[in-house]
């Protein structure tokens, strides 16, 4: 099972000479078994690069879990080139939102004078499941929905793969006061071979926007370590953290790591794979 991270980036798109080795896109996260449809983690700009390795012919398949509707999380969909094919077939899955079911929300942001093109006018056919905190399967994976703590209605994502379990909890709001952790995050993250988590702020900026619905990066390694997870991917990367910023924070990140007794850490970049064999399926 491949994990390739196709956006990485919290907030907006930040493409710059500095951010060029962890990538200027948001979030967009795709895990692949060859032979099976692809499930993509939320749809941003990185979407649109995750749309330039598949099928152009009008034989896309895939399946889209979306964990709530801000911008970073979807504005990818209109520049899925697969996907407006004659043919092409994306389940898109999230929760409702307050009111609207998942179709209506895209709806909403989707038209003009927002974006010229709607959602009915791409020519693939596109279908919205409006899902509630639940366990459902999708394609071969199987998929774990739950409410986590951020600003609006938000899911995090356990999905299990081909023998391989991988948790997305991209955008996480950790308590103001203590390091309590909620129940669906650690139900989530439980034993995972991969967390990929929010880790948008360090301490100081977290002082100065502790309402913005994210974390530090020590609290994403306190989840790690309380879920007993085998390897954590901090994502969601501030816009204004530069390439030389986040390999400080994943150096300072890696000694903490040794501390709690996290396995490892690395940091989300664009175009970076992680890869799961026979042996990590295996242990399962
Ligand atoms: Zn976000
Ligand atoms: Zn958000």
């Amino acid at each position: 099972m491949n994990v390739s991270f196709h956006g990485v980036r919290g907030s907006t798109p930040c493409s710059c000479e500095l951010n060029r080795r962890y990538g200027g896109n948001t979030a967009c996260v795709a895990l692949e078994i060859p032979g099976s449809e692809p499930v993509v983690l939320d749809l941003g700009t990185g979407l649109r690069f995750f749309g330039e390795t598949q099928p152009h012919d009008g034989s896309f398949r895939a399946h889209a879990l979306v964990t709530h509707l801000h911008w970073d999380h979807v504005q990818g969909l209109p520049f899925c080139v697969p996907v407006n094919r004659e043919g092409a077939q994306l389940d898109v899955y999230g929760p409702p939102q307050e009111g609207l079911t998942l179709a209506e929300a895209f709806e909403e942001f989707m038209r003009p004078p927002y974006f010229p093109v709607r959602i009915g006018e791409l020519i693939g056919d596109i279908r919205f499941h409006t899902v509630d905190d639940s366990d459902f399967a999708v394609g071969d994976a199987k998929v774990r929905a739950r409410y986590v703590p951020h600003v609006g209605p938000t899911f995090g994502y356990r999905v299990e793969f081909g023998g391989v379990s991988v948790a997305y909890i991209s955008d996480h709001q950790q308590p103001l006061e203590g390091d309590s952790i909620a129940d669906e995050v650690l139900e989530l993250a439980d034993g995972a071979d991969l967390l990929i988590h929010d880790a948008q702020f360090t301490d100081e900026e977290f002082r100065l926007k502790s309402h913005w619905g994210h974390c530090t990066v020590d609290y994403a390694l306190h989840v790690a370590r309380e879920a007993g997870v085998r390897r954590l991917a901090l994502f969601h990367h501030d816009p204004s953290h530069a390439d030389r910023d986040i390999d400080r924070i994943l150096e300072r990140a890696r000694v903490r790591a040794d501390e709690l007794g996290v396995p490892e850490v690395i940091a989300a970049a664009e175009g970076l794979t992680v890869s799961f064999g026979v042996e990590a399926a295996a242990t399962h």
